[in-house]
């Protein structure tokens, strides 16, 4: 569990150390969104864009509204600070307006010799979605090609498959654990666990997990369980906030599942394989558990939250919204609905890095007290 950890305390020195063993090139992307599987095929390390929790984002206004989510603007913060000088290329896969401008001025303001923006539609319920989708990814392909001066063959994008195929698979495979009465994993290490995937080359992630699976039967977690908890919402890497619940409240709670990109989302569904490589990798993305940024005409991801807060045996929520994140803003007031038809009690934090968690506890303790009462 200790590499997941460390992976994700120093993860600009795993990339730079990666490129100096490898002599590989490193892309950084901005969205969940982006098929890592192309990247691999290429031999391109795919890292994610994160901002940093506590640091400053003011470097960002020039470049960027300050009324945009304080996520994409401390991306771009730590961008422009420096702090990604290591990457060779950016690229993202459209999901929201904030986070798309972060990429922009990212392009137009940062030295980086490859940048892409691959139009991922927002229609992902609509007629015609999956052709459109695998065309958009032969052109990324194509222009990966050029920038690399190599071909990218079928048993090179077989190969990108099968690693991203096998991290998300362990993945869903751990979080069985998490159904446990007592889990075996907390809600940090699971937050580790995906936000270490996001910026590690996944073959040694993927030996990692591998170790953990056989590891997880015989762990026993010495902690109390108490309120079980889902997290619903915005991009969350806030690993104070959710350590702070877990172990520094006044009444025990524990994060059992989550429905965001830095959790189940990111590795959900099944991956089908096909003779179309492309095709398979457009419909996996399409198909996956949507943000509520795509999640339209009709919302099929109240559904899938309702699964899990059956198969997770969740008590309770926290919504935890990014500040000014106008998608989950929109979803909100539905959720609610949603979550009170099925009995299951909430709370709203709207989330700003720049709030240290500490604020937060009392705010939190006082919910799961209420909780506590209703019991
Ligand atoms: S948190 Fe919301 S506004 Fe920010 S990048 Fe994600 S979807 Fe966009």
């Amino acid at each position: 569990m200790s590499s997941f950890k460390n992976w994700s305390d120093n993860r600009h020195d795993y990339a730079r150390e990666w490129k100096k063993k490898t002599g590989g090139k490193v892309l950084g992307y901005f969205c969940t969104y982006l098929p890592e599987e192309i990247l691999y095929a290429a031999d391109v390390l795919p890292v994610r864009i994160f901002g940093q929790h506590g640091s400053d984002i003011g470097i960002s206004s020039a470049h960027i509204y300050d009324m945009y989510c304080p996520f994409s603007r401390s991306c771009l913060a730590e961008g422009l600070k420096g702090k990604y000088d290591y990457l060779d290329g950016v690229a993202i896969a459209q999901s929201c307006m904030h986070i798309r401008q972060a990429f922009w001025s990212w392009q137009k303001h940062l030295p980086v010799e490859y940048s892409y923006y691959i139009y991922m539609p927002h229609g992902v319920q609509s007629k015609g979605r999956y052709e459109y989708y695998r065309g958009e990814l032969v052109e990324f392909k194509e222009s990966l090609e050029k920038w690399l001066g190599r071909t990218i063959s079928d048993a090179d994008l077989d190969k990108g498959i099968d690693i991203v195929r096998k991290n998300k698979e362990s993945m869903r495979k751990i979080w069985e654990f998490r159904k446990n009465d007592r889990p075996s994993i907390t809600g940090l290490e699971a937050m580790e666990i995906v936000f270490s995937s996001q910026v590690t080359d996944k073959r040694e992630h993927n030996e990692a997990l591998e170790q953990l699976i056989t590891e997880l039967p015989d762990r026993k977690v010495d902690r109390e369980t108490g309120t079980r908890l889902m997290i619903i919402g915005s991009e969350d890497d806030d690993r104070e906030f959710t350590k702070m619940v877990e172990e520094g409240l006044s009444l025990p709670a524990t994060f059992v599942i989550e429905d965001h990109c830095v959790g189940s989302r990111y590795f959900w569904n099944d991956f089908t394989p096909g003779e179309d490589r492309l095709a398979s990798i457009a419909r996996w993305y399409l198909d996956r558990p949507p943000c509520p940024s795509k999640d339209w005409p009709k919302r099929l991801r109240f559904s899938h939250i309702k699964n899990l807060i059956q198969e997770y045996k969740v008590e309770a929520a926290i919504l935890m919204q990014q500040k000014f994140c106008d998608p989950h803003e929109l979803d909100i007031p539905a959720l609610k609905t949603y979550l009170d038809e099925l009995d299951i009690p909430y709370y709203l934090i709207e989330f700003d890095v720049l709030v240290p968690a500490g604020q937060l506890k009392t705010r939190v303790e006082a919910f799961l007290e209420t909780r506590v009462e209703l019991v």
